[in-house]
């Protein structure tokens, strides 16, 4: 297939993209639209070309998937397939309709014209992978568009409107309708000017003119140190854009190359294009019969109305969906809507929403207190207190009220899933749906997937998580899924080397630096550090956990649950969330390390990071053995997404890989051997050592 349409109007040749979706620019389209380049080059019938998407968009770029393979540079290149284009004899014109990003944009712009429909976007996405537009974007728009504005589109990386752009270069017209008819006319105008001895308009023969080049170009390398402190590619833009403008367009075209390449092979970039995949993957249900069809969701139920069930109720009003919130008591009902309504009032405050939207929403909200009032609806999310007990009670009366068909959710955080499908006659219809604090805030749903969870309520999890713009990971029933497992492990590394020496504040700014958004004492003082020793003393009754976090629970003991007691690892003050180190918090480690008698030791910085990320990581590991992730950029995107895992370092399990399985491997063997260390829980995983062993990666290929 070639992938492209070849078809005339009068002398003007038509080649339509044919690369659906989007008209990604992958290695097939290329060859094919340079072939209809040359056929038109040499056609005499034909005096000039118009290029066009297909299915109401130009072309959103380059193909993601060819990235950093040799695919990407089979010829004709997209560098190479532009030059070709702007050198044409016969004038070339984009009709751009929809969106021309990326590569799409670079190819428009090596076009002699452009017209595009008012409602079409344009921009250069390529620094959210990381990247710099690699195929001229860098020296083409400056040239017509100006130096700043360039910078600032490139920069950017998003879709922006053409009438933007309106009065520069880069259109030539902007249309309502009649996209190809105004293209082809231009054609044919540029066509007569040719002929009577005009050259072709050339992006590339524009001059640079910015008489204070340098200074713009500090200025903008100084607002992007900081606002983008660990990402290389806005400063590569930046410097290929003066470089280009000092010396010459083609000068500038060699650097863009070399520095476009060092990205692609740079750790940054590849941690967002795994982060990009990992995202789209993460909604991919291995072993799901294709012919599963996802059930209808109409009308939801949440009970409960406390901090994660009003949480829950705004996603769904949000997306427009109706919700009956049902309590016990009146009052904890009305505290729950009045939440609600703060919530759209501070956005309303905010100029986020307006007064109708408002309205709209708090409309679709139903407050209830019987669950006869609750019995047609086609999902329900319970949010109630974390007691199996109270979960019992709540799931046997769904059991016998709600209709038949309905999906019954729970949102327990560390409840097992089974056991209270169990207390229903339908445990086909139950699963976990594990919403993150605050649930209208943050993106990840843990969707658990109980033994007996069917199939399409499984889809119907997934497809719902898209309407509500979460970003869905689905996990097998284990104590605490896979976030809070995993976060057990890593919070225990960070107790164990306050028992050996380090510092809370020590340990918090080690794992900031590393890029963290906070480290796990603020974390704790800022989730609360009660919910934690809850479950601690659920274990210590039920055997589960044996050794005693003597200071964790002392720090509870004495009511420091946090932020919000103004006091928890850290000292606070009214109205500031500024954490200060705290002397009383000092006494009790002292007192502990003094009633322990070990000896303490200096732990060093990357000690620290390692042990709280290789507990991540082992743990990561154990969960992929057991099946409860399916696959190893899903933890990733749990990291990502709901504990402030640094993105530029592309989550827990692809950091591991890039320092190799078998370096990490070896560093668990060293921590094992440390005074005090739990030997069993630093044997490396099981797959982490096969990995090693065979060089391979979490995701089956070579590492
Ligand atoms: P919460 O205490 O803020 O709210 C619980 C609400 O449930 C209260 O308003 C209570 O009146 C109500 N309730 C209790 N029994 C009920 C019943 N039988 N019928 C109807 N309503 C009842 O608790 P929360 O933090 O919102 O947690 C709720 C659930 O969400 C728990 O299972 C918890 O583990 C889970 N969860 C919490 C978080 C978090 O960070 N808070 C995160 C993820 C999941």
């Amino acid at each position: 297939m070639t992938k492209v349409d070849y078809s005339s109007r009068g002398r003007i040749a038509v080649i339509a993209f044919q690369s659906p979706p989007v008209n990604s620019l992958g290695f097939a389209l290329r060859q094919g639209l340079l072939a209809a380049l040359e056929r038109a080059e040499q056609d005499p019938a034909i005096d000039g070309v118009v290029l066009t998407g297909s299915n109401a968009t130009f072309s959103a770029g380059a193909d993601i998937r060819e990235f950093g393979s040799t695919e990407m540079l089979r010829g004709p290149s997209l560098p190479t397939l532009n030059s070709c284009l702007e050198g044409m004899s016969k004038p070339v014109v984009a009709a751009i309709e929809g969106m021309a990003l990326g590569g799409g944009l670079e190819l428009a712009l090596s076009c002699h014209h452009r017209v595009a429909l008012t409602s079409a976007k344009v921009g250069l996405p390529e620094v959210k992978l990381g990247l710099l537009p690699g195929a001229g974007g860098t020296q083409r728009l400056p040239r017509l568009i100006g130096i700043e504005g360039a910078i600032n589109v490139m920069l950017a990386g998003e879709p922006l409107a053409v009438g933007l752009f309106a009065k520069s270069p880069l259109f030539d017209q902007v249309v309502e309708s009649d996209l190809l008819g105004a293209a082809a006319g231009l054609a044919e105008a540029s066509a007569a000017a040719v002929k009577s001895g005009k050259p072709l308009p050339r992006a590339r023969d524009l001059r640079v003119r910015e008489p204070d080049l340098q200074a713009l170009c500090q200025f903008a390398r100084n607002t992007a140190k900081t606002a983008f402190k660990e990402y290389p590619a806005p400063l590569a833009i930046i410097d290929a854009v003066q470089f280009g403008a000092e010396k010459s367009f083609d000068a500038g075209l060699l650097e863009e190359r070399r520095l476009f390449e060092q990205l692609m092979n740079g750790s940054v970039s590849k941690a967002l294009r795994h982060v990009f995949f990992a995202e789209r993957a993460a909604s991919r249900i291995d072993g799901m019969p294709t012919e599963t069809k996802a059930r209808e969701i109409r009308q939801v139920a949440v009970i409960g109305a406390g901090t994660m069930g009003t949480g829950i109720a705004i996603n769904f009003l949000n997306a427009g969906i109706p919700v009956r919130l049902l309590e016990v008591g009146k009052e904890a009902l009305d505290r729950g809507v009045a939440r609600i309504r703060e919530v759209y009032e501070g956005q309303l405050k905010k100029g986020k929403l307006d007064a109708a939207k408002l309205a709209a929403r708090m409309d679709l909200l139903k407050p209830v207190l019987e669950y006869p009032a609750i019995a047609d609806v086609d999902l329900v999310i319970e949010a109630v207190f974390e007691e199996m007990s109270v979960k019992e009670k709540v799931f046997r009366t769904l059991d016998t009220t709600i209709r038949q068909g309905a999906i019954l959710a729970t949102n327990t955080s560390t409840l097992d899933v089974d056991r209270i499908a169990a207390f229903t006659a339908r445990p086909q219809d139950v699963i976990g749906l594990h919403f993150f604090s605050p649930a209208n805030v943050m993106r990840l749903l843990e969707v658990v997937r109980g033994a007996k969870t069917s199939p399409d309520v499984l889809a119907t999890a997934m497809a719902l998580s898209k309407k509500i713009k979460k970003t869905a990971v689905v996990s097998g029933v284990c104590d605490g899924f896979i976030g809070n497992r995993m976060i057990h492990r890593y919070s225990a590394q960070a107790m164990q080397m306050v028992d050996e020496g380090a510092s809370p504040e020590q340990i918090d700014r080690a794992v900031e630096k590393f890029g963290f958004a906070m480290g796990p004492f603020r974390m704790g003082d800022l989730a609360g550090n009660d919910i934690g020793w809850l479950i601690r003393k659920r274990k210590y009754a039920d055997g589960s956990l044996t050794e005693r976090q003597v200071i964790a629970d002392k720090i509870c003991e004495l009511g420091r649950f946090g932020q919000k007691t103004g006091a928890g690892w850290y000292d606070y003050k009214k109205g500031d969330r500024t954490a200060y180190p705290s002397t009383v918090v000092a006494g009790v480690i002292d007192e502990a390390r003094k009633a322990a008698g070990r000896p303490l030791r200096k732990i060093d910085d990357r000690e620290i990071v390692d042990r709280l990320v290789f507990a991540l990581v082992n743990e990561g590991a154990r969960i992929l053995e057991e099946k409860i992730a399916q696959r190893a950029s899903d933890i990733d995107v749990v990291y990502l997404m709901g504990y402030g895992f640094p993105v530029w370092r592309g989550g827990p399990m692809h950091y591991a890989e890039s320092q190799t399985l078998y370096e990490v491997a070896r560093r668990m063997r060293a921590f094992a051997a440390l005074p005090g260390a739990d030997t069993k829980f630093w044997q490396p995983a099981a797959l982490i050592e096969k990995l090693a062993s065979e060089v391979r990666s979490f995701n089956g290929g070579a590492a």
